[in-house]
């Protein structure tokens, strides 16, 4: 078994890994499920997936802690049952992540709620099913929970989700604790919601909650918003309003380039050495633990140059992965089959989709002829569940490996599905 080329990868390299020169997700050989499911797909790594979510719960046993998986990361059914099955609880931003939690068998008790715009059903919905928290971004919403909750008439739980003015340094696009930011509250406004919290008969008051953003590759800004919900905290008790869990919301980064990911044991330790033990913990990872138990395997359809440059047109697209163009996210992308003899190229590796914007990784150097089959790796998060149909593209395959196995876990979309639901006016 060879190592991959280049950086070093300590938790990919135990799932993804070259066999005589060929590329495979624990045991199953890539080129053997590109041949048999077509390109492009998505394959994820089922032991990586429960090594990742294992790491959180190991580092924050012996606390009163649940580790609230963010479904927008990845929502495929498999995933989410592969992790309730853990005994994972859920983070859902819409109902309709939640209805995805439900039918995958996550338990209601264990789902937290975020997010900006709750509409009136997706609170009706999640009151029904009685989830674990709300985190209340704002106090219209308040207001309207507390509506809703009288209505039926049950009990609401919240949180207030704080915006510490925390800048995590990563990508403006998914920095979410500063103050020009639209989520959460202002930390200064905080105690005045809370204490219209505590007034209202249906919102008892249970936790307080922030997530500063994602991709975050340093523990401080973490240790910074803990320390500013700790005193925020403090101040709720002295006006008498008792908190039972501190939210520290998601945003480990993951080492897609040669970075170094902070490790989880080291960011549970810093965590739980800030957090007093009458507290419960909430975290709400999603990156740290699909990002990298997942790769988008894509197939060159032509090789071409112009006076300036070289591309390898690819079967996958801005529509399949979509970071490298909406945040000019680095992906790591090698070849399936290990070629000896070639010489190296530079590439630029773009998709079919109309766009100049459409690329998977500029400039990267490769021995590559047509046909060839490559791995563009850690695309574990954010990658499937947030692909488009642009330029009518069916949706790729997702296919979770187990050991020797190979699962369909969501079938290729067909041209037939995409025009489902239009009409022509008079037909
Ligand atoms: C997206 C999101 C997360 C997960 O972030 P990751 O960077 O994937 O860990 C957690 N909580 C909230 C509220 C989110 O919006």
């Amino acid at each position: 078994m060879m190592s991959l080329p280049g950086r070093p990868r300590s938790t990919f390299m135990d799932y993804f890994s070259y066999k005589n020169g060929s590329l495979y997700t624990e045991g199953v050989s890539l080129s053997a499920l590109a041949g048999r499911h077509g390109t492009p797909a998505y394959v994820y790594s089922r032991a990586a997936i429960e090594s990742r979510w294992r790491a959180y719960a190991q580092a924050f046993s012996g606390r009163d802690a649940l580790v609230c998986y963010s479904v927008k990361a990845n929502g495929n059914l498999a995933v989410l049952n592969l992790l309730a099955g853990l005994g994972s609880g859920f983070d859902i931003v819409s109902g309709g992540e939640l209805e995805r939690v439900l039918a995958a068998g996550g338990e209601p008790d264990k789902v937290v709620f975020s997010g900006v715009g709750k509409r009136v059903d997706e609170i009706g919905r999640a009151l029904e099913v009685g989830i674990k928290c709300f985190n209340v971004e704002s106090e219209p919403e308040l207001l309207r929970l507390n509506e809703i909750a009288g209505r039926m008439p049950v009990t609401a739980p919240v949180s207030i989700r704080v915006n510490p003015d925390i800048d995590p340094d990563t990508h403006p696009y998914i920095a979410t604790g500063l103050r020009e930011n639209k989520f959460g509250v202002d930390y200064e406004q905080a105690l005045g919601i809370y204490q219209l919290a505590d007034s209202l008969d249906n919102i008892e008051v249970t936790g307080i909650d922030c997530h500063i953003g994602s991709q975050i590759t340093s523990v401080e800004p973490f240790i910074d918003a803990v320390n500013k919900l700790l005193a925020l905290l403090g101040d709720l008790e002295k006006t008498g309003i008792t908190i039972r869990h501190i939210d520290i919301g998601g945003g480990l980064g993951i080492s897609y380039a040669d970075g170094t990911a902070p490790d989880i044991a080291g960011f549970a330790r810093a965590v739980s050495g800030l957090v007093p033990e009458r507290y419960g913990i909430i975290l709400e990872p999603g990156r740290s633990i699909v990002g990298d138990a997942g790769l988008l395997l894509t197939r060159v359809e032509y090789l071409k140059a112009n006076m300036e440059k070289h591309f390898a047109v690819v079967d996958a697209s801005m529509n399949d992965l979509l970071r490298p163009s909406l945040y000019r996210a680095w992906h790591d992308i090698i070849p399936v089959a290990e070629r000896s003899d070639g010489t190296e190229t530079e590439y630029d590796i773009v998709g079919p989709v109309c766009e100049t914007g459409d690329f998977l990784g500029l400039q990267r150097r490769l021995s590559l002829c047509p046909d060839d089959l490559l791995a563009v790796l850690s695309a574990g998060a954010y990658g499937f569940s947030m692909s488009s149909n642009y330029n009518s593209r069916p949706r790729s395959v997702e296919l979770l490996v187990d050991g020797e196995d190979a699962h369909v876990i969501r079938e290729r979309e067909t041209v037939e599905q995409l025009m489902a639901g239009e009409r022509i006016p008079g037909d």
